[in-house]
């Protein structure tokens, strides 16, 4: 399993945060635990395909958890889904996604499967198929809050092939039932005991989602002997009481479910927008339970890394800012957003002729699904500089944004600061094009 944080603010997004959302990638299906604004987006930058969703669990109806729920059922339809989606939440989450869907006259055309929480029980398997299931408990915040945990069942043991060669056995039907645990008569009547063949049963992966709460049993329940355990962490210790009256947890409250439920690894995400350095936090962490890792933005985190490397590649390049940049030639450079490509619509008379980087030789316009160029169809609107606008800030990280974003800034003013001058080649960041996700991944 792969756990992919996709907004690890809380409350409100920053220049560099987004909404909560944490996607689980497990062999080929996604799992969305919330749905902050952006989810979507980030889970494409992510390389993690829209269409594989299998199950979207929200944890209570504070808006920045869910706000990107509509945008993305709609994807989902636009996309022409046919399979069937699980949305899993606290009651009234059937009410206001069918609200929703009537008030804007949208049919959908794949079935959803609501499992809805009623605020009075303790726990609660909400998924169960033969390979996982899903447990639900409340937590303790201002309003009727669930955290999720993730199992996988164990799996059989691996099976002696050189031992079952000697016994003569061959046929998968022979495999899967001494698999399963029974034992097999063979046609000369000896009998075979499944753990003569097969070794001790595998222990199954698990992933605890725990926000928005304050330290309370249920939370080490759900995280008991976890691989991995997210949990949130919006304060810090000088801010412990404001953790309380709020109904959130601390970095050190995080340390403590972790350390009570020996958890392997403690993720802290869901940062108060105050925090810059979010270093402070895994120090107070940390002090309590060594093995916790900041969560980072797209940033995957393996459960098996020897398994799973390489599964999922990020469409947005992380840097690791304490390595020296490789020295790369310009030639590598795949060029960029190009807008030059969609100069023709957009705002009537706008757009510059020729687009404005030399470098997009490379650059393949984006295509409909019918294969035609489809030219500005207009994702961010009407403004080819808008776009632009957009292009400093993926290339920046964020950290500049606010400095470069006033509106009154003249875009086709010469004054362009040269740091942003994008005919020349960012060659840290790979950009994404302007691809949709469909046949990737
Ligand atoms: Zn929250």
């Amino acid at each position: 399993m792969i756990v992919v944080p996709l907004g690890i603010a809380s409350a409100t997004p920053t220049s560099i945060r987004h909404l909560p959302s944490v996607a689980l990638w497990r062999e080929g299906s996604v799992f969305l635990f919330d749905c902050g604004e952006n989810s979507q987006m980030c889970m494409l930058q992510a390389g993690l395909k829209r269409s594989k969703i299998d199950s979207i669990f929200i944890t209570h109806f504070d808006v920045d958890h869910y706000s990107g729920l509509m945008g993305l059922i709609s994807t989902l339809q636009l996309q022409r889904r046919e399979k069937e989606l699980n949305l899993i939440g606290p009651k009234g989450i059937k009410e206001f996604v069918e609200w929703n869907l009537s008030f804007s006259g949208v049919e959908i055309s794949f079935d959803l499967n609501f499992v809805e929480v009623n605020d009075d029980i303790d726990e609660i398997r909400v998924l169960d198929t033969d390979d996982y299931y899903v447990e639900a408990r409340p937590l303790k915040h201002k309003k009727f809050c669930l955290g999720y945990r993730f199992q996988e069942k164990d799996k059989p043991g691996k099976v002696d092939a050189a031992k079952a060669e000697q016994y003569g056995i061959t046929d998968d039907e022979q495999f899967k039932s001494l698999k399963a645990g029974n034992n097999l008569t063979l046609e000369d009547g000896t009998v075979i005991e499944s753990y003569e063949i097969v070794g001790h049963p595998r222990p199954g992966d698990s992933f605890a989602y725990v926000t928005d709460t304050e330290y309370c049993p249920n939370a080490v329940k759900l995280a008991m002997g976890t691989n991995i355990l997210y949990h949130e962490a919006t304060f810090g210790n000088q801010l412990a009481d404001k953790a309380k009256e709020t109904g959130h947890s601390t970095a050190a409250d995080a340390a403590r479910v972790a350390t009570e439920a020996q958890t392997k690894l403690l993720v802290i995400g869901h940062f108060s927008a105050r925090y810059t350095n979010l270093h402070l936090l895994l120090k107070e962490a940390r002090e309590g339970f060594y093995p916790t890792w900041l969560a980072h933005e797209l940033r995957p985190i393996f459960t098996d890394p020897s398994h799973e490397r390489g599964i999922i590649e990020p469409k947005v390049e992380l840097i690791d800012l304490t390595k020296k940049k490789p020295n790369s030639g310009a030639g590598n450079y795949r060029g960029g957003r190009p807008s030059g490509g969609r100069s023709g619509g957009g705002r009537p008379g706008g757009g510059r002729p020729g687009g404005h980087r030399s470098g997009s030789k490379n650059f393949r316009p984006r295509k409909s699904r019918d294969g035609a160029p489809s030219g500005n169809r207009g994702r961010y609107g009407t403004s080819n500089h808008d776009n632009r606008g957009s292009d400093r800030y993926r290339q920046n990280d964020g950290g500049s944004y606010r400095s470069n974003s006033g509106g009154s800034r003249d875009y086709n003013n010469s004054d362009r600061n040269s740091r942003y001058d994008d005919s020349k080649p960012n060659k840290s960041i790979t950009p994404r094009t302007g691809y949709d996700d469909f046949n990737r991944f």
